[in-house]
């Protein structure tokens, strides 16, 4: 079963981390999601799987959009593939957009997931990373969605940034705990070149947490988070018993998705492809650029998603889809990191204890085929 993810490339302000593909002109709001309708239309064979199972607004901000407008795409997607078997809905949104009148509006829509970028508890750090809600807007939030009735909530926190250490991260989750969301996403901050930061970076204004910090960080989310209830699933997320996150998890598992929208990626099995555009030129027609991935990229990318996801690798379908070479390679391979504990092998999957994953792309590379 396939994915469909729609790329809401608006934002009102931007944040200082930020790298990701989107435009504050939100005049163009509504001519980009009537072309992202006929996108849809237009694009549905470049996957071969008609079946959807999870379906996801991202952004950008894509709470920025009427959730009536939402609703029109998820129609235009039941029209186009066969939706009967949709499992998840999920929306982005921004804790200051999530108004009574959202939430009501919303619940008329065939969402039934919500994912919120808190990032913090903290109003000073929200400030320094250039959000544009408060610790209390998002408390308020998550609770009008609560009351709503949306049972599936995830939030997004982020760790490692400079100047806000243990204490202000230490009382980011304890409140995300209290909320009694069903997921959680932890980012450690990564400071992209484009970005604000990675500018501040560059003019020696800001600086990397140390590795010891970043690696104190990840232990202290994964401790608090654990002790709470979450299980520790993937790299960055936390979830629930129930409530893994279905649309991302498609992704680590190779399955089929096609995005839509400016800047979206898409995947067909075989080729990745995105738009290139801003929405202006996107309005007119979508331009993508592409690239076919050969069956060394495909066991590439199969060892890295799979070790940054508690369950590993599968050894015996390692070996039954990338060959009895390959598989025994691997195997003799991981001698040396099973001897030093960053690796287990059990019940035929090998895996990275989730303790080890922020620092594991030695591990991980050493697989990849040259
Ligand atoms: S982090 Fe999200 S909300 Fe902030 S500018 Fe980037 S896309 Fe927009």
């Amino acid at each position: 079963m396939a994915g469909l993810y729609f790329h809401i490339p608006f934002c009102k302000t931007i944040c200082a981390y930020c790298d990701f593909f989107r435009t504050g002109d939100l005049r163009a709001m509504d001519g980009t999601l009537r072309a992202m309708a006929a996108e849809l239309e237009r694009e549905r064979d470049f996957i071969s799987d008609h079946e959807i199972r999870t379906i996801y607004f991202g952004g950008g901000t894509p709470s920025l959009a009427e959730p009536a407008a939402l609703q029109r795409l998820i129609d235009c997607a039941g029209s186009v593939f066969d939706c009967g078997g949709v499992e998840e809905i999920t929306v982005e949104a921004n804790p200051d957009d999530v108004t009574a009148d959202y939430v009501a509006a919303l619940r008329r829509t065939d969402v039934n997931r919500v994912s919120l970028g808190v990032q913090s508890f903290d109003d000073a750090e929200l400030r320094f990373m250039g959000r544009r809600h408060t610790a209390a807007d998002a408390v308020g939030a998550v609770k009008r969605l609560q009351d709503a009735g949306f049972g599936n909530i995830t939030v997004d926190i982020i760790f490692g940034v400079e100047g806000f250490g243990a204490e202000v991260l230490g009382r980011t989750l304890e409140k995300t705990v209290l909320l009694g969301v069903q997921h959680v996403s932890a980012y450690h901050l990564t400071l992209e070149p484009s970005s604000v930061f990675g500018r501040r970076l560059a003019q020696g204004r800001m600086h990397e947490v140390d590795e010891a910090v970043s690696e104190a960080e990840y232990a202290m989310v994964e401790r608090e988070l654990s002790a709470a209830g979450f299980e520790h699933y993937e790299v960055s997320n936390y979830a629930r018993e129930g409530f893994r996150a279905r649309h991302n998890s498609s992704y680590w598992h190779g399955a089929q998705y096609l995005g839509i929208g400016p800047g979206a990626h898409s995947f067909n099995g075989n080729v990745r492809r995105w738009s290139v555009q801003r929405p202006a030129d996107y309005m007119v027609l979508p331009r993508y650029e592409s690239e076919r991935l050969d069956e060394r990229e495909h066991f590439n990318e199969y060892v890295m998603t799979r070790l940054r996801c508690a369950e590993g690798i599968d050894t015996e379908y390692m070996r039954r889809r990338f060959g009895a070479e390959r598989f025994e390679r691997v195997m003799r391979d991981a001698g040396q990191w099973i001897a030093s504990g960053e690796l287990r092998y059990a019940n035929g999957r090998l895996s990275i204890p989730t303790e080890c994953m922020l620092v594991s792309d030695a591990v991980i590379e050493s697989f990849f085929e040259a």
